[in-house]
């Protein structure tokens, strides 16, 4: 029998892999855990599998121990993942591996704009070291670390419109010519996110992202990479995202959102599949109460395993809200 979920895509059963990808920059917070959430409904009322991938590509930005707690999180939280995680700060070699693919179709080149020159231009990068293809080439495909930044060629200097369709925002149309070279390997020799994620995303065969919608701008640069590379593109949803009430930022690490409580299970739960739109099972008043003898329920997997259950049973993509939330407790 069909999922709801298949039947909203056409009634075609396919194969679906999904994945979660946290940065371990900090504990989830409960923007984190909505996305978490989402993307494991997504892939389980597929029969999908649901892939963890720890994103620590930005070695600067890591927090040890971050990754040990986002994984505890996702366990308390009855969320486990399918397979081995896969760890980008481990696969340096497959990125150099698709440098070198990408220096041989001389769609990369190596920029010592400063940041001084690239602020005196408003719009995207001006192309200043476009020029250094040829003659940068031997270095494009060195392991060693180089004092300069490598952007990739999005290959299109006129405007020119390009669409993918977004599962929840609908079709989202980008100019190509608007977008700008961009950094795929950085001055201090850290691969670049847009880089590794696309890399990433076709080694674990994911099929479907699903994710914050602060990453829909980074879409289109995606999809250009992915075609270079010859890849077919992964379907996309990007969620809402839960903004602070006080100012409407989004709620983040930087903004101070506080760390999930693993000891309140189950309304962390509740609240993200209220957030997400989704029908709610019945629990009863007492389990939710926050009575310090009523504790120990909002941690039984028991009751989490069976709510995720429902949630699942009932997922349904097209009731999550296209527009941001307010945090309303
Ligand atoms: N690592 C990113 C983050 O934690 C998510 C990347 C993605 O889902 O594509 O915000």
């Amino acid at each position: 029998m069909l999922s709801t979920a298949a039947k909203h895509s056409g009634g075609q059963e396919q194969r679906y892999i999904g994945r979660f990808a946290p940065s371990p920059t900090g504990p989830l917070h409960q923007g984190s855990l909505l996305a978490a959430l989402a993307s494991f409904l997504d892939a389980k009322a597929h029969d999908g599998k649901w892939l963890l991938r720890i994103e620590d590509v930005d070695q600067h930005r890591t927090v040890h121990g971050a990754s040990q707690a986002i994984c505890e999180t996702l366990e308390a939280h009855q969320l486990f993942w399918d397979g081995t995680p896969i760890i980008q700060s481990d696969r340096d070699a497959r990125y150099i591996e698709i440098l070198q693919q990408l220096a041989a179709q001389e769609r990369i080149f190596y920029c010592n704009c400063s940041r001084k020159l690239l602020k005196q231009h408003s719009g995207p990068y001006p192309g200043s070291c476009r020029k250094h293809k040829q003659a940068h080439y031997r270095l494009a495909t060195a392991t060693e670390p180089a004092s300069h930044a490598i952007r990739f060629d999005v290959g299109h200097k006129q405007p020119r419109q390009e669409q993918f369709i977004d599962r929840i925002l609908g079709p989202q149309s980008f100019d190509i010519g608007a977008l700008g070279d961009f950094i795929i390997r950085r001055r201090d020799s850290l691969f670049a996110y847009q880089l590794a994620v696309v890399v990433d995303d076709a080694d674990q065969g994911i099929t479907d992202i699903v994710r914050g919608a602060d990453l829909l701008d980074s879409t289109p640069w995606q999809i250009l990479l992915q075609r270079a590379l010859g890849l077919k593109s992964p379907r996309y949803a990007h969620l809402p995202l839960l903004v602070n009430s006080a100012d409407q930022s989004k709620l983040s690490k930087q903004t101070g959102a506080p760390a999930i409580d693993n000891s309140q299970v189950v309304t962390n739960v509740l609240r993200a599949l209220h957030q997400l739109g989704q029908a709610l099972p019945i629990v009863p008043p007492s389990v939710t109460s926050t009575a310090p003898s009523k504790r120990s329920s909002l941690q039984d997997p028991q009751l989490v395993r069976d709510i995720l259950a429902h949630a699942i049973a009932h997922w349904d993509a097209h009731k999550i809200p296209i527009s941001p939330q307010l945090i309303t407790d």
